[in-house]
């Protein structure tokens, strides 16, 4: 029998929660608020949240005029500037979908997934043209856009289509279509390590939801007093939700277009008053060695918040202690429209020692209102959240991915949770400690070593830039660990002594079996160490 709901009069109006109506509500109500871009053809560019919502309205119209319909994938192969702050509301508002791809990704998995998303048109970077180009020769010139003012590159690509000359002479009228919030808004693939780059398509509603959660307090309280600088890319999961975040806030936006490097981020931050910025422990790292260096931090900047990949305790603290930046752990990932958790305080936080503050900082965070987090064993059956116990990590909620698109491999989905293939172990407050990917987590005598944290006591000892573990085989233990250091410059260290140093910080059989060491270590599009290739490279 169907439920009814015996009030079927009086209720709630029912207005959806859709991404152009961010863009408008911030051209109303903060229409002077700044949008501060770095491009190649303008440099520093400014404008307003009003001129925003003006030219994404032009641009909307331009996309009606090429061809575009609801449902139409448009890709996006470009940095975190104004052009494509611009597409990431135009597209939606047809109730096409904005495909975000990451230019890093190599040209196999690239030519696959503008094939796999059947994207309309591109809107692309001129310094990634050539690349895109070269990976996918056949995707016709006049359904590619170069996005920029400058005609140069024009020449060399008979019929390629020109950003700004686009937006000529359309109307400022966004060409809204009504748009259910339950429809598709964007498109972003996994990165692929283990098998071709999957499809996660997002809703209006969900990156609705993500911004929204993103705004609160227990998470990046982004409101608008705040100068946002996202530097995690806005192909990589929507910026992890801070630009729609920063538009439902009516915050200043800073977007710092291909130059994420300290030297060129540090006076962006101090210029344009940057509060909070976000992105992945790789970029961090160059900032606080810049910070040490130069000894002064960027004036106003009070938060970086950093999720992808564990950023090392010596980071936490040497952004914390020394530069008076605080540190906002969080964890997510493509499949999870935005933050999976966060590491904001409970109310219990401030009663616990300064020591125990700074461990509870290298967790992941505690989920947020929306993310439901579970463990399970091998055989499917629920682990415990007592800190010690660790099982495959679980998710549910509105903004986690019922299904690939256009992929009928179901086997991550299971009783309407998302299996998210990380390893974890959860506290009976909720935090969050990732241990491993499943798929890396090595298996000894019946039990899991973490590799995560094997790493981070080697990134402790003082001549450790950099290290990760993998398994290799072992006759009687089935897998043991090996370590992989990259050594700090002018420092030196013997295999015995970094052994002893690890092996005393952990359970006494989680001791590597041996250490190598190594110029660099392999990383992914995204920066995160590839341990395949390091398997393939030291497992005989
Ligand atoms: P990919 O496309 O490679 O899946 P994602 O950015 O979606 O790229 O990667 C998500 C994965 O990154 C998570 O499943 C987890 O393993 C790892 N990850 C994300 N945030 C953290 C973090 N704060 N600490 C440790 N691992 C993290």
């Amino acid at each position: 029998m169907t439920k009814t709901n015996p009030i079927v009069h009086g209720l709630m109006m029912d207005v959806p929660l859709t991404i152009p109506s961010l863009l408008t509500f911030a051209a109303r109500y903060h229409s002077e608020t700044e949008i501060v871009s770095c491009t190649s053809d303008l440099g520093r560019f400014r404008y307003n949240y009003a001129k925003a919502q003006r030219r994404a309205g032009r641009l909307s119209n331009a996309l009606r005029r090429l061809g575009i319909k609801r449902g139409d994938r448009v890709g996006t192969f470009a940095f975190n500037d104004h052009r494509h702050f611009e597409l990431y509301f135009a597209i939606p508002a047809l109730g096409a979908i904005v495909h975000t791809i990451n230019p890093r990704i190599g040209a196999e998995a690239l030519s696959y997934i503008v094939k796999h998303a059947d994207d309309k048109l591109i809107f692309v970077d001129p310094s990634l043209l050539a690349t895109l180009h070269g990976a996918i020769p056949d995707f016709p010139l006049e359904r590619l856009v170069i996005l920029t003012g400058d005609r140069t590159l024009a020449g060399q690509y008979p019929g390629i289509l020109i950003y700004e000359d686009l937006l000529l002479n359309e109307s400022e009228d966004f060409a809204l279509v009504d748009i259910e919030e339950r429809e598709a808004s964007g498109l972003c693939y996994t990165s692929g390590t283990t098998g071709m780059p999957k499809g996660a398509l997002y809703s209006h509603r969900s990156t609705v939801l993500v911004a929204m959660a993103a705004c609160a307090a227990g998470a990046m309280a982004i409101s608008g007093a705040e100068t946002v600088l996202p530097v995690v890319p806005m192909f990589h999961v929507n910026a992890w939700g801070v630009v729609h975040a920063s538009a439902m806030a009516g915050a200043k936006l800073v977007l710092p277009g291909a130059n994420l490097s300290a030297s060129a981020l540090t006076p962006l931050m101090d210029d344009e008053a940057v509060t909070i910025s976000v992105g992945v422990p790789t970029v961090w790292r160059d900032l606080l060695i810049h910070l040490d260096e130069t000894g002064r931090k960027p004036r106003v900047l009070s938060r970086l918040v950093m999720g992808g990949s564990n950023p090392p305790s010596e980071m936490i603290d040497g952004f914390e202690l020394r530069h008076g930046i605080s540190i906002l752990h969080g964890w997510g990932m493509t499949e999870i429209g935005g933050t999976g958790s966060i590491g904001t305080a409970h109310h219990g936080s401030s009663q616990l020692a300064d020591a125990d503050k700074r461990k509870l900082k290298l967790k992941q965070g505690h989920a947020l209102w929306g993310s439901d987090l579970r463990l399970i064993d091998d055989a499917g059956k629920e682990v415990p959240a007592d800190n010690t116990s660790s099982g495959h990590l679980m998710i549910r909620g509105p903004w986690v991915v019922g299904g690939y698109f256009g992929n009928d491999d179901n086997s991550s989905f299971e009783n309407g949770w998302f299996r998210t293939g990380d390893v974890a172990r959860i506290d009976a407050d909720g935090f969050l400690e990732i241990t491993d990917r499943a798929k890396d987590v090595i298996k000894s005598g019946g039990e899991w070593i973490s590799s995560l944290a094997i790493e981070a006591v080697a990134r402790e000892h003082p001549a450790v830039a950099d290290a990760a573990v993998i398994g290799i085989p072992d006759p009687k233990w089935q897998e043991r660990p090996l370590l992989i250091v990259v050594p700090r410059e002018r420092h030196t260290v013997v295999q015995d002594e970094l052994l002893d140093f690890v092996g005393a910080r952990l359970p006494k059989w989680w001791r590597p079996e041996g250490v190598v060491f190594s110029d660099t270590l392999p990383r992914n599009a995204n920066g995160k160490v590839l341990k395949t290739a390091l398997r393939d490279q030291y497992v005989i």
